[in-house]
């Protein structure tokens, strides 16, 4: 059997959505060759400029507190972390933050801390998400990112007046997902958060970590199919990087590699599932400077800034090397505005950037019709 070339392979998928195999997915994923990989790139941009046009949606994230119950192998929250000087915003300063990032005409705002499950929890998310709900009109979305909860906690937060919600799936394979955890964390259960989310009618967004310790590129093509399988309305995916005070911290990866396999994700991605919000992750900016523009020449759409005060950022560190930690939420836009330009994109300003996948699904669902974002 002779093997179809990549090209050919690129034009079926620019074509249709789902149109490539596992197989022909994880072989997009571990692309080396320069022009080949430029080929990818471009067909996903193509596919892209289809779905959302040269346009960026800018999402502000706002961390807003780092204390958490779990104990992720990989991540420098990790509760086993004694090192992190834990905080907590006070509800008032993120509002004030949330408030900034509706003023410059965001179209949503990131509200993410590490897990934690509890009544006191549960009313704060309450409290902070109607007190942005209050100013922000239907063109400024909330979204949240606070790990694993009951369906009554997302209910009582949906009902509040979140939209959206971030809960990434870390690696699809249940197995890879073992060796990244200790026993008490389930994969079912985070997937089952994935389909509590969508039954009360959030815009879900999920994604996965690439170039994990004994991850394939198979994996990595099963994520795909995840996402297609669990209908995710948003996906971000960075590379993996090592925190030193963890348990993975003394994994040695090829920073050039890690970025070429984000990259071929973006676009794969794009191109097996065509109208998905795809975010340009910060991660791609530790590997490169310009990290985050080429994830948008290979098919990402949206950005998330950080709009947290400076002074926090410095405590929330998922991973090493975390860049823009002096600087201000000001300075961060400005710095984004001329990377975005310097690519001929613009920024979608005062717009909700709600997915175009979610919109669509909107117009089949009665449930999701009854939430205009
Ligand atoms: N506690 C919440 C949200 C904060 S963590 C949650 O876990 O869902 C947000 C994301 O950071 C995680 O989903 C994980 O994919 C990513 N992350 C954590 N540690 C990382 C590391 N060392 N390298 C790259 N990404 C990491
Ligand atoms: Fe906590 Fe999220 Fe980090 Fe896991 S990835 S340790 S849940 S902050």
């Amino acid at each position: 059997m002779t093997t179809e070339p990549t090209e050919s392979l690129l034009e079926r998928a620019k074509a249709a959505p789902g149109a490539l195999s596992r197989a022909e997915l994880a072989r997009l994923v571990a692309l080396r060759d320069p022009a080949e990989r430029e080929a990818l790139y471009a067909a996903a941009y193509e596919v892209k400029l289809r779905a959302t046009g040269p346009r960026v949606s800018l999402r502000g994230l706002v961390e807003i507190g780092n204390a958490c119950a779990k104990n992720c192998l990989y991540c420098g929250l990790r509760r086993g972390n004694a090192n992190v000087r834990r905080y907590e915003i006070p509800e008032g300063d993120v509002v004030r933050m949330a408030r900034w990032a509706w003023e410059r005409r965001f179209g949503s705002v990131v509200l993410q801390s590490g897990e934690i499950e509890s009544d006191a929890n549960t009313e704060r998310i309450v409290r902070i998400v109607r007190a942005i709900r209050a100013f922000g009109g239907e063109d400024f979305a909330v979204v949240l990112s606070l790990g694993e909860q009951t369906e009554e906690v997302y209910r009582a937060w949906r009902e509040a007046g979140a939209a959206r919600y971030l809960l990434r799936i870390e690696t699809s394979n249940p197995a890879l997902y073992g060796t990244l955890h200790p026993a008490d964390h389930s994969w079912a259960r985070r997937r089952d958060c994935l389909r509590a989310l969508r039954r009360l009618g959030y815009q879900v967004g999920s994604g996965v970590m690439i170039g994990l310790p004994g991850q394939t590129a198979e994996d990595l093509a099963g994520d795909i199919a995840f996402f297609r399988d669990e209908d995710i309305d948003m996906i971000g995916m960075g590379p993996f990087l090592p925190h030193g005070e963890t348990p993975l911290g003394g994994v040695a990866v090829d920073r050039a590699r890690q970025l070429e396999l984000g990259l071929n994700m973006v676009a794969a991605t794009r191109l097996q599932l065509h109208d998905r919000n795809l975010a340009a992750t910060t991660v791609l900016q530790v590997l490169a400077p310009d990290g985050r523009e080429r994830a948008l020449r290979a098919g990402a759409n949206v950005m998330m800034p950080n709009v947290t005060d400076t002074g926090y950022r410095r405590n929330y560190r998922l991973y090493e090397d975390k860049p823009c930690l002096e600087d201000t939420s000001e300075q961060c836009l400005g710095c984004l505005s001329r990377r975005v330009a310097s690519i001929g994109e613009t920024i979608a300003w005062g717009e909700p950037g709600t997915s175009p996948h979610f919109l669509a699904r909107r117009g089949s669902s009665r449930e999701a019709a009854a939430e205009p974002r």
